[in-house]
């Protein structure tokens, strides 16, 4: 049975990329039974009958699936910023990439419109986190090919403001997909509670990108809150202190003898990082285990 990988969903329809064609095919019985229903970004084994019309017998094992946008098996997150105007608040940006650490996709963060404005503000918060931090300009192309290597070969969800210049970033790295996103944009107008259509872009070279037309950024909201518990390990700054505090069950706020708050008076965690961490704590505090 060919194995192929959802490329858009609309209207019933699940269109499956295989090699270089894409099939149009329905979700099987057996799935809806289940109620397994498949996802864009899924890889799935699929049946073509005679006529050439196609049905997903079955979905193969997620990585990650997310809300909204309802996609699975995302790779890469890829917050575009800007220290220009619109200067991004990183606290969005932390939001984003705790949602993406906890579900096992990749983070990158890129600084746009380096051209305008170059400050090592955004650089120096990710500095200790491992997140790859690349500077890029659509007017020099400074760190295009650098950005095209690492989403090569990847589903990758960009997010960022409005203003950040986030399409004429997805124009450098291929002039067809802005000029779609301009035109999709243009007809259901921004904001506008228009049918949720997800859709890989591919870029080429088993690259995809997503289409979340109608959204100014992406929400990126996973099934699941994140406990309380579990963020100290969606910053991975923290990684090398964990277990290290006086208390076992530290939750690194206030305690004494806290190795994570020691790392932040010596500089190895920065203060916004730490910061948002006290943000998400508190709002993530709100759920408890058993409410789940
Ligand atoms: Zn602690």
């Amino acid at each position: 049975m060919p194995e192929g990988l959802i490329i858009k969903a609309l209207s019933g329809f699940y269109y499956v990329r295989c090699d270089s064609t894409v099939t149009e095919c329905k979700g099987s019985g057996k799935l809806r039974h289940k109620g397994h229903s498949p996802l864009v970004g899924d890889r799935v084994e699929f049946h073509i009958d005679s006529t050439g019309k196609g049905r997903i017998e079955q979905v193969l094992p997620r990585k990650n699936a997310f809300v909204r946008p309802a996609v699975a098996n995302i790779d890469a997150l890829i917050c575009m910023t800007s220290d220009a105007i619109p200067v991004t608040d990183t606290y969005l940006v932390d939001r984003l990439s705790v949602t993406a650490v906890h579900n096992h996709c990749e983070v990158i963060i890129c600084v746009n419109k380096v051209d305008e404005r170059r400050t090592d503000r955004i650089p120096e918060i990710y500095r200790n986190t491992g997140f790859p931090v690349i500077c890029t300009s659509a007017e020099t192309g400074e760190g295009a090919k650098e950005l095209r290597t690492a989403v090569s070969g990847k589903i990758c969800a960009f997010t960022g403001d409005s203003g950040v210049g986030k399409s004429s970033i997805l124009n450098v790295l291929n002039p067809q997909f802005s000029l779609r996103v301009g035109s999709v944009s243009e007809k259901l107008g921004r904001g506008r509670h228009t049918t949720r259509h997800v859709e890989l872009f591919d870029l080429g070279h088993g690259t995809y990108l997503i289409d979340t037309p109608g959204f100014a950024s992406f929400d990126m909201e996973a099934a699941e809150p994140i406990l309380c518990g579990d963020l100290q390990y969606d910053f991975p700054e923290f990684a090398p202190y964990l277990g290290e505090c006086r208390f076992n069950d530290c939750a690194h706020l206030k305690e004494p003898g806290c190795a994570v708050c020691r790392a932040l008076e010596s500089g190895k965690i920065h203060p916004k990082r730490y910061r948002s961490y006290q943000m998400m704590y508190e709002d993530a505090s709100k759920y408890k285990e058993w409410e789940l």
